[in-house]
């Protein structure tokens, strides 16, 4: 028999490193503190309406095949490609731009604002290609034993990218367009880092390549919880047993190994080896007691935006509507400046919506709809506060009913809101901040915490918390890269 893992936490990252060791023959424990697992990929069940809490879409979908080929099994799920990417409504403008992955049919939406836009965007899109495979394979898909090995694999990008670090996203896009509409809806793609396009650095707007051509974005049949529901048969079939209700508050240790965690009922979980899927910098501020990551520490670094989330079941249908909305406001600028820390932007806030059900119908009773509704907020740091979250929502369901021209509000048969409270007490994601540590320059890489432990040779992390980074692709590759770890280690101990 193999060495015994422990994981702290089901998550995605959780999930798919315990399928890695358990078809190399580790014996695998997951421990989580919630009743179901998924972590942020989850999964509401109410009044007869299926609702993802989480994610709703996922990129570079070469990185759960890959997955599969590694674990040797088919994947367990399956999933369609998106196009249009998604729909972009302005406020007070009629019109809806339908992002589509071909060029020449998006330039259509551009033909009376932005002259020439399909020969900009093509522009545009050769410099965010060379970004995305100069720097995806080198710096992204690997392991950095100190700083200085990261800032040395740095080296090995293209010199010639260096002006992108100088520069913004937002600012990247500008030089190539002129209307606001077009470099609103280009620069749109940082916020799903949870940061703004005035403050995320322009070598991410590789992202634009990512999501036009490289391989666009894809949902999932049946619902994105499908990934999570695939995962876990595949780790019955390896006899992983998944413990749930069982949050870890403590640790014991011997010199430089942990001898065991502790949960809630003060109950022991040993094992040979432990992976900490829970948000590393957290763990090892309110676990560990690590001075590095004490609370003020951890509120000092820079965090990405909260989430107010909204799930909706409509009596009626919504042909209007498509199943990847965004809705912005006429303020860009100012509402991306203010959005993270002035709870005042909120009077009249941006949201995305989804329409499960539009491809999903499984997901909602006959002739009705689910809807899911993101809001980027301040975290609990600049707005702790949410006993004002019901009005937050009324602004947001009243601003899409204008917008889609039909008032929703009588249709509503079922309503549930997470504000960031609820984000945070579900999964302890610091200060109630969706998509964790941001993606600034100081915070990646050899910056980010790291998937192997500063002082416990036993301890490794796997999750969007530690390298390379948020998201579901992201999470993915970070299995690998916490496996390759775990792999030397059992071989050296
Ligand atoms: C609103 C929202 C929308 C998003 N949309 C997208 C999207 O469309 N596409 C995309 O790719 N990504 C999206 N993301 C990001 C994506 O969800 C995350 O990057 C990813 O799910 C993180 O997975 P993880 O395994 O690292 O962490 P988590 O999902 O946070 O898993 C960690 C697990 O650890 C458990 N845990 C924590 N502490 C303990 C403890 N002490 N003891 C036991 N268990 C513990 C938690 O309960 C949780 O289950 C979105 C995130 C949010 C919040």
């Amino acid at each position: 028999m193999g060495k015994s893992v422990l994981i702290v936490g089901a998550g995605i990252g959780g999930l798919a490193i315990a399928l890695r060791l358990a078809k190399r023959g580790y014996k695998v424990r997951i421990l989580e503190k919630n009743k179901q697992a998924g972590g942020r990929i989850n999964q509401l069940k109410t009044d007869g309406f299926i609702f993802d809490t989480g994610p709703s879409f996922f990129s570079m979908s070469y990185e759960f095949t890959e997955f599969a080929q590694d674990c040797n099994i088919r994947l367990p799920f399956s999933y369609y490609a998106l196009d249009p990417l998604y729909a972009v409504n302005f406020i007070g403008n009629p019109k809806t731009f339908l992002l589509n992955k071909d060029i020449s049919k998006l330039a259509l939406q551009f033909n009376d604002i932005e002259p020439d836009f399909e020969n900009k965007m093509r522009r545009y899109l050769d410099k965010s290609k060379n970004l995305f495979h100069d720097t995806i394979d080198i710096v992204i898909k690997n392991n950095y034993n100190s700083v200085v090995d990261y800032l040395l694999t740095l080296l090995k990008v293209n010199p010639g990218h260096l002006p992108v670090l100088f520069r913004s996203f937002y600012g990247q896009v500008s030089r190539y367009f002129s209307s606001d509409e077009a470099r609103q809806i280009i620069s749109l793609v940082s916020f799903f880092l949870g940061r703004s396009p005035f403050e995320t650095v322009a070598v991410y707007s590789l992202l634009s390549y990512a999501e036009f051509q490289h391989d666009g974005y894809y949902n999932v049949e049946g619902g994105m919880y499908k990934i999570v529901e695939g995962l876990l048969d595949e780790l019955k079939k390896e006899n992983a047993i998944l413990t749930y209700n069982t949050e870890i508050v403590d640790f014991n240790a011997t010199g430089k190994k942990l001898s065991y965690l502790i949960d809630q009922n003060r109950q022991k979980w040993e094992a040979d080896i432990v992976v900490i899927n829970a948000d590393a910098a957290w763990f090892r501020g309110s676990i560990f007691k690590r001075k590095e990551y004490s609370e003020e520490k951890l509120d000092r670094m820079e965090w990405t935006m909260g989430s107010l989330t909204l799930y909706l079941g409509l009596k009626c249908k919504l042909p209007q509507v498509y199943h990847h909305n965004y809705f912005l406001g006429n303020n860009y600028r100012d509402y991306s400046n203010a959005v993270f820390k002035n709870p005042n932007a909120l009077q009249k806030p941006y949201f995305y919506v989804n329409v499960l059900s539009k491809h999903n119908p499984g997901c909602a009773p006959e002739g009705c709809e689910s809807l899911f509704f993101v809001c980027p907020v301040p975290d609990l740091r600049y707005k702790p506060d949410w006993s004002d979250s019901d009005q937050v929502v009324d602004t947001i369901i009243d601003d899409f009913s204008a917008r889609i021209k039909k008032d929703i509000r009588p249709e509503i048969i079922s309503k549930t809101i997470y504000t960031p409270v609820d984000w945070q007490h579900q999964f302890n994601l610091h200060r109630g901040s969706g998509l964790g540590l941001s993606h600034k320059m100081l915070q990646i890489g050899g910056f980010r915490p790291k998937n192997y432990d500063e002082h416990f040779k036993n301890v490794f992390y796997v999750g969007a918390s530690t390298v390379p980074g948020t998201g579901l692709p992201m999470a993915m590759i970070s299995s690998k890269l916490a496996f390759q770890r775990i792999e030397q280690y059992a071989a050296e101990s």
